[in-house]
């Protein structure tokens, strides 16, 4: 009889313990199932082509639709030919059929009806038509099922292996993207990292020192939650996770199931590690940067600045001047009103200076006293009317430094333009003769290159 035949060859396929093997078993029972000859319709034909695909093409899925497909084909061999096989399937069940979801196995004359259980699920019912229905014959078609739901399960543990291979692959993937020490640039990649993760996010927002929205508007009853979230939190329409630091996090609009947020929260987490180091270097950007009690740029880093505008200055040809500035008398300052007011009048002296010039003009602080200025694109004429603005700018202020106390303060500023071949050493060496002779001549002045010692050397 074929179908001993057929089922016995389905046997083999419990002793097969991968996938592989199985449908090395599955393409046999049925190549005998077509040399059988009974249904060997163009159907089974391709089903049969089908696994050989798949063995030849060796993928490391087996998807369940496929396998879920090969059975629905076979199904439709069934009713291709008048002799009945078996079928499964999740739809279509016959009436009668459904009684053995809570029967098990159900016998009707010559019909067999198995469940296939896949974890405690019913996946499909078995059936088996025209058959005996004997002792031998019933065991063989409960073996059957075992082996069917056998196989199911494999797949779907290979999926789900699949699946989790993916994941890392991703979180791999995103986690090298999030390799910067640019808070903007690492806010712009965790973007991209949890759409790729979770595509369906309807939008979010990261607060890193400043709020990055990504198509959801912050409203304050999620702020106060965020910053008060300590661990990640799943909300009805929203989920919160924390960014190591304090106060920082990523709010996300949307449901992801659990293998995305279990991404979500390893993304975040080595973005929070990323984004505390980010923070840190810019502060000690800052540091090494910025002069602590002015906010000007320190004498360091106004040293660098001025070389590399010689350098631009050479390969473009732009004219370039520099002021040289040293307050006047400052000393009296310190003995009168202490040094806490002559650090006042520093700072004030330094915004106005900051004020005075353009944005694109690099202003520092050169000394104790003294502040410095490149500016930019600027010919000596032009830089003697920015000198004297700063100077009667500074003139004019009252800078108040106590409760009744107003004091004024003046400056004396040298000023020069950058010569050809000139080294910055030269060029501030020259600048600050000039202030000296500012200084000389009575203070409270401005004292440039004249226009004919441009020419002369
Ligand atoms: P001159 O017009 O000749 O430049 O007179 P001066 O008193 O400004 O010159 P001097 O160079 O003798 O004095 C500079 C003073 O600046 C001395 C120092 O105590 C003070 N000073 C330097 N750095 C600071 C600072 O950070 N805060 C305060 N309050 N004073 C400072
Ligand atoms: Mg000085
Ligand atoms: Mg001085």
């Amino acid at each position: 009889m074929i179908y001993g035949a057929t089922f016995k060859m389905f046997g083999d396929i419990g002793e097969a313990n991968d996938i592989e093997k199985n449908f090395i078993s599955v393409l046999s029972a049925l190549e005998n199932l077509k040399n059988g000859s009974k249904p060997s319709s163009q159907l089974l034909s391709s089903v049969i082509e089908k696994c050989r695909d798949y063995l030849r093409s060796k993928k490391d899925t087996v998807p369940i639709d496929e396998i879920a497909e090969i059975l629905s084909s076979l199904k439709r061999v069934t009713s291709a030919s008048d002799t009945k096989y078996y079928s499964i399937s999740q739809n279509d069940i016959p009436h009668k059929v459904r009684l053995c979801i809570y029967e098990g196995l159900i016998i009707n004359n010559s019909s067999l009806y198995a469940p296939v259980v896949v974890n405690s699920n019913l996946v499909g019912i078995l059936s088996v038509e025209g058959l005996e229905t004997d002792e031998r014959n019933i065991l063989i078609v409960q073996e059957y099922t075992k082996i069917i739901a056998r196989t199911i399960k494999q797949s779907q543990t290979l999926k789900d292996a699949v699946g989790l291979y993916d994941a890392f692959r991703v979180l791999y993937e995103e986690i090298n993207s999030l390799n910067s020490i640019d808070i903007d640039e690492l806010t712009g990649n965790l973007i991209k990292s949890i759409h790729r993760i979770f595509p369906e996010a309807i939008g979010g927002f990261i607060y890193v020192q400043k709020l990055f929205s990504f198509g959801l508007k912050p409203d304050e009853k999620i702020l106060s939650l965020a910053r008060k979230t300590a661990k990640p939190s799943v909300y009805n329409s929203f989920v919160i996770i924390p960014l190591k630091k304090e106060g920082w996090f990523v709010a996300i609009k949307g449901r992801p199931n659990d293998r995305q947020l279990w991404m979500l929260e390893i993304i975040c987490n080595y973005a929070g590690e990323m984004f505390v180091n980010a923070q840190m270097y810019k502060d000690m950007k800052e540091l090494a940067m910025y002069d602590g009690l002015t906010g000007l740029y320190n004498r360091r880093f106004f040293m660098t600045n001025i070389r590399n505008e010689i350098k631009r200055h050479k390969r473009q040809n732009k004219p370039m001047s520099v002021l040289l500035m040293d307050m006047d008398h400052f000393k009296k300052i310190n003995d009168t009103y202490g040094h806490p007011a002559g650090d006042i009048v520093l700072r004030t002296v330094a915004d106005i200076i900051k004020h005075t010039a353009r944005t694109t003009d690099i202003c520092g602080r050169y000394g104790g006293e003294e502040f410095a200025v490149i500016l930019t694109e600027t010919h000596l004429k032009q830089a003697l009317d920015v000198a004297e603005k700063i100077r009667r700018n500074v003139m004019n202020t009252e800078i108040p430094v106590d409760n009744d106390v107003k004091l004024k303060i003046t400056l004396s500023i040298g000023v020069s333009m950058y010569r050809m071949e000139q080294q910055a050493s030269e060029l501030l060496r020259r600048t600050d003769q000039l202030l000296y002779r500012a200084k000389e001549n009575g203070r409270n002045r401005v004292f440039g290159d004249s226009p004919n010692d441009l020419f002369k050397e």
